[in-house]
Formats: C-alpha cells, structure tokens, sequence
C-alpha cells in the first residue's frame, strides 16, 4: 500500500488524506499543533469546492454548521448606521454556497478520517528523497521512510521551506496585514457582521449563529519592515499603533486584544510557485498556491486541490512523479483564476479615502431601490462565481479501499 506522509491537519490535509484511504492509500498526517486547532474565522466553500463535499458525503454536516449570518452593517465612528446589506451578498456567496468555521469544517474532516493515523505536536525536520520513497526525520518522533511526501501546512508551509527553498521567493505580499482574534460576545450581535470602513483602514466584529463570543478583525496597510520578526505582544503593540484615534469601538476591541487567547496577524500574501512538486514531495492548499484571505476562496482551492491531488495520483499507479504531474496540469487555470480574485477584492475591503467610503455609503443605501440592481448584484458575484467553477473535476476512479 503506497504510504503518504501528509504535513497539516487543517483543511487541505484531512481532506487529501479523507481521499487518499478512498483510494488504497495509506497516509498519515503530522500536525505541529498539539492537538486540531478549533475556533478561527469563518471561510467560504464554493462552486466546485461544494462538489467536493459532495462526492465526500458531507454537505449535510457543513449545512449543520453553516454561521448563519444574516446582515453586513456599516457604521461610522459613533456607531451610527451607515448602511447595511445581505450578508451573503457582503460575502460573494450565492445559491448553495457554504459559510463556516475554519475549525469546525476541520473538526468535520477529522473526524471523517477515523482509520487514518494522526500525529500531533511533531513537525517534519529533515526530509531526504531516494529512488523510490523519502526518508524523513521529525523534531521528536522516529526517523520513517514514506513514498511520498504532501504538505499541506499552510502560507508559512514547513515542508515548502525544506523542500523548495526560503518563502520569501514564493510569497507575493499584498500591500496590507490582517489580524483576527475573540473577543467577548457584548462586541458583536448574533449573525450580523458590523463594520467600520475608516480611510486606509478597516474593522469588523461578527457573531455567528449561536456562538459564545463574537471575532473582531483588522484591515490595515502593511507596516514598514513588516510584523514577522515580532513575538505576539510586538504584533499587538503594531495593531495598536496601526488603529491608535479610530473611532466607533475600536479603542475598547483593542483593550480586550491583550487578553485575546488566538491573536492572529499576518501579512496579506499570495503562494507564488513555478511547480508544486520536486519529485516525490508535493505541496497542496494555501502551502501550494494560498490565494490569501483577501480572495475568499483559500479554503475552496484547498478542498479541491486534496480532491484533484488524491484522484491524480489514483490514475496513475505506481508513477507518483506522472499522477504530480496531472495534479499540476488540471489545477493551475483553477488557481490562476482564484488568486486573480484577491487584489480586486482588497480594493473593497479597505477604501482609501473619505469620498470612496461616502461614495460606497450611497450605492449601499440606494441598491434597494436601482432599478439596474440585479445588474449590479452581478457584478460583484459573477466573477466569485466564474472562478470557483473555474475547473471540471475529473471523474472519481472505482475506489480500492482495502
Ligand atoms: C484571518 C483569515 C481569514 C480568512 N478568511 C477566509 C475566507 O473568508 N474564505 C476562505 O475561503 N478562506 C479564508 N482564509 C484562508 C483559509 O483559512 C485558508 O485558505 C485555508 O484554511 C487553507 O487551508 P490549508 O489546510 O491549506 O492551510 P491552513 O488552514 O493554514 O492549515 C495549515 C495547518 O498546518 C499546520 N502546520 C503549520 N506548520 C506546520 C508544521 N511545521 N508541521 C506540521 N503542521 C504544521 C498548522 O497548524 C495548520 O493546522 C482566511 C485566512 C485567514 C488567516
């Protein structure tokens, strides 16, 4: 049974390792985390990516955790209303498209993986290709021998940093930084997204259905010399620097980021790569081609990124280097689409002056009543659309499970 050592236990890892039992292989995943990281931020499964989780049989269960959202409202420094609008159309999402918890959507494919054997709280230190396998050593547990090697560890991906060299070559920053935690659920209302656009800044806070506590999140223009090299309070002291005068609740979410347990900040960047494999050692997911946040569609690549990967390397028995081959073919006009989707969506995430956010602020108010409205409605969801359809799955071949 050819053996996959999968890094990542997030979305692209499970789902790839959900698809490769489907198939006859035996994989096994290595997450750095001591155990599934829950909680996160809500992301997006679309078009083709819902196929996916049809053929898996899961539809059902991600329906069950859907966030519920209902409205986006806009308000001013005071708080004041600005404007509001239908959630799902704040989000780009039409028909059945699914919104869900990133940790909830890993928890559903965890635990669809029960025969697959999971190793938490290790990483993958050295990684040494024969003629037929890859050798690999690990931070603590045994050296072990695997025909292949997939990693699905995400924009800062181990096995991309070991396998293909330093990231600064393959990532493609974005001009603009993203930070995300909890914060007590007073913050936000229950299914309703509150957002505050200020010129060259944004802030949101959003509860989803029936959650215990609401995520604030930050949009801001990226800081000189970046945020990497700074520890977690360093990040914190940036994002408070970054939104130091703001407005509306801003003063009091940033309060609370000092006692936030999931602070996240990162830079907006793309996963730029010429090929997402080197013999027997491959890339899958944001490790691959992250769109970044700012796309919308990270979590859909990386569900059909596993789907394609695992399906590739099916049709192509005991020739992993030819299946890499059709994994790379099929899905790169898919990815180019989708990463295309980013910047074009970050000019409207944060608007660069007083005017556009006045101007924004009319068209949302006066939508309901334009005659051209669905016209316009189209506008903002038809290219979403174009792209997460941008690819035919190839068929599923008659599984091999054992
Ligand atoms: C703030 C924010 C908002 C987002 N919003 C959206 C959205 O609205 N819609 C959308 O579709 N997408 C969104 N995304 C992107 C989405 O989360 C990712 O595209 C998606 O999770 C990619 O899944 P992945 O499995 O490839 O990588 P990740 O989810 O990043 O998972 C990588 C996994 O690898 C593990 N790992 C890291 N290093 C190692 C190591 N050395 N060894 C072993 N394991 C390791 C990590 O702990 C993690 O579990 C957002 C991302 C962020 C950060």
């Amino acid at each position: 049974m050819t053996t996959v050592l999968i890094s990542g236990a997030s979305v692209a890892g499970p789902a790839l390792a959900w698809w490769l039992r489907r198939h006859g292989f035996r994989p096994t995943v290595v997450e750095r985390a001591p155990a599934l990281r829950e909680g996160g931020y809500k992301v997006d499964i679309r078009g083709a990516a819902l196929e996916v989780i049809d053929r898996m049989g899961l539809r059902g269960q991600v329906e069950r955790h859907d966030t519920g959202m209902s409205a986006a409202r806009f308000v001013d420094s005071t708080g004041a209303q600005l404007a509001t609008m239908d959630a799902a159309l704040f989000g780009g999402r039409e028909g059945d498209d699914a919104e869900i918890m990133r940790g909830d959507l890993a928890r559903i494919l965890a635990d669809a993986t029960p025969d697959v054997e999971y190793v938490f709280d290790d990483s993958i230190a050295t990684l040494t290709p024969s003629a037929d396998g890859v050798e690999v050593s690990f931070e603590r547990g045994p050296r072990r021998t695997f025909d292949l090697v997939v990693g699905a560890d995400g924009l800062h991906s181990n096995v991309r940093r070991v396998a293909f060299g330093p990231e600064s070559v393959h990532l493609r920053p974005l001009g603009h930084h993203i930070a995300i935690f909890t914060v007590p659920a007073e913050f936000g209302e229950e299914r309703i997204e509150l957002m505050h656009p200020a010129p060259g800044r944004t802030v949101g806070v959003y509860r989803t259905a029936g959650s215990p506590d609401a995520r604030a999140l930050f949009l801001f223009p990226s800081p000189e010399g970046g945020a990497e090299h700074r520890d977690v309070a360093g990040r914190k002291a940036l994002l408070a620097e970054a939104f130091a005068g703001a407005g509306w609740q801003v003063p009091r979410l940033l309060d609370a980021m000092w006692d936030a347990p999931d602070f996240y900040l990162d830079s907006m960047s793309q996963v730029r790569m010429d090929r997402w494999s080197t013999g027997r050692i491959a890339l899958v997911g944001d490790a691959a081609y992250g769109p970044s946040p700012a796309s919308g569609q990270g979590t859909s690549l990386g569900l059909v990124g596993a789907y394609v990967l695992a399906t590739s390397l099916a049709a192509a028995p005991g020739d992993p280097v030819a299946g890499l081959a059709d994994y790379e073919r099929r899905m790169r006009p898919f990815v180019e689409a989708n990463q295309r989707l980013a910047e074009r969506n970050l000019k409207g995430m944060v608007l660069g002056s007083a005017a556009q956010i006045r101007f924004q602020t009319l068209m949302l108010r006066l939508m309901p009543h334009l005659p051209g409205r669905e016209r316009i409605i189209r506008r903002v969801t038809e290219p979403i659309r174009r792209a997460a359809t941008a690819i035919t799955l190839p068929d599923t071949p008659t599984p091999r499970r054992a």
